[in-house]
């Protein structure tokens, strides 16, 4: 759970005890289960992503069926996951880098004032394609086009969430102008926020976390498709619990940041298949989940 969802150990613990789901006859109803949910309380989407993702897992156990086959998912058409390089000094980004071997794209986090000297330090040690998340973090619109035009020559794919999420001017005059896809993230957590990015961004990042889980995930890629706005499916600091429900629906997306359990030391699940740069899926039956042997769960 991520701090600035508002969620905690606590919060989760506290919603748990209020969700009784004997009073549902199918338990894979994810419609009716997705808006009990919410009645209960609003917001706490990662708690609510963990009763979505088990549910997930169950359905595919008990039919004995891999969990991305519910959702037409073809596992050929999974994009590459790109390794999030976070911002620090120019050695340590260096040496990040060089470690991130299994990768084939890398996200690089922007934002501050030596957006351009980051770049250039990723350079001198890799020609991979690079993703770059601005967090919000650009002030000044019309500099960040240029940096954006500057970020294209440098083999940059795509840039999330430019400005601050409120700035919706801002982050729509950029998109006007951009010659790089500009995908909304912190600006699009659920359903309802996918019609409200048209125009604002070309594209949306969609997370579990985010979303509250597979099924409202799977229906913000259905809108957004039919709005002709391309999707990343990305993730939070999470386990192989969460990022191999994601890889699920990743196959109906354009890119994939699916990282979490390549930065998390405390995962109690075995790291995913993850063969030449990209999540590869399994024939388990549901999310195909193995415990490490030393978990404590
Ligand atoms: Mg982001």
């Amino acid at each position: 759970m991520v701090p600035y969802m508002g969620e905690s150990d606590e919060t989760a613990l506290s919603f748990l005890k209020k969700v009784d789901l004997s009073r549902f006859n199918y338990p894979f109803n994810f419609n009716e289960i997705t808006n009990y949910l919410d009645d209960i309380a609003p917001g706490q989407p990662a708690i609510k992503a963990a009763i979505d993702i088990a549910l997930h897992d169950l359905w595919g156990k008990i039919d004995r069926k891999p969990t991305w086959t519910y959702f037409g998912s073809k596992p050929e058409t999974m994009p590459l996951s790109s390794y999030t390089i976070g911002i620090d000094e120019v050695e340590v980004v260096k040496k990040k880098v060089e470690e991130a071997t299994d990768f084939k794209v890398l996200k690089v986090k922007l934002g501050r004032d030596n957006d351009r000297e980051i770049i250039r330090t990723i350079r001198s040690v890799t020609a991979a394609p690079l993703y770059v998340d601005a967090n919000q973090g650009w002030t000044d619109k019309e500099k960040a086009l240029d940096l954006i035009f500057w970020l294209k020559e440098q083999g940059v794919e795509l840039i999330e969430q430019p400005m601050d999420k409120t700035d919706i001017e801002g982050n729509a005059w950029i998109t006007e102008r951009s010659p790089l896809p500009i995908l909304g993230d912190e600006a699009v957590q659920r359903f309802e926020d996918v019609e409200k990015a048209r125009g604002v961004y070309h594209g949306i990042n969609i997370k579990l976390m985010k979303s509250g889980g597979m099924h409202e995930a799977y229906l913000m890629i259905q809108k957004a498709k039919s709005l002709n706005m391309p999707v990343l499916i990305g993730c939070m600091s999470e386990t192989s619990c969460a990022t191999m429900a994601a890889a699920c629906l990743a196959p109906l997306c354009n890119w994939c940041d699916l990282d979490g359990p390549f930065l998390t030391t405390n995962n109690p699940f075995k790291r995913p298949y993850f063969i030449d740069g990209k999540y590869a899926l399994q024939n388990e039956p549901g999310l195909g989940l193995e415990m490490m042997p030393d978990s404590r769960f």
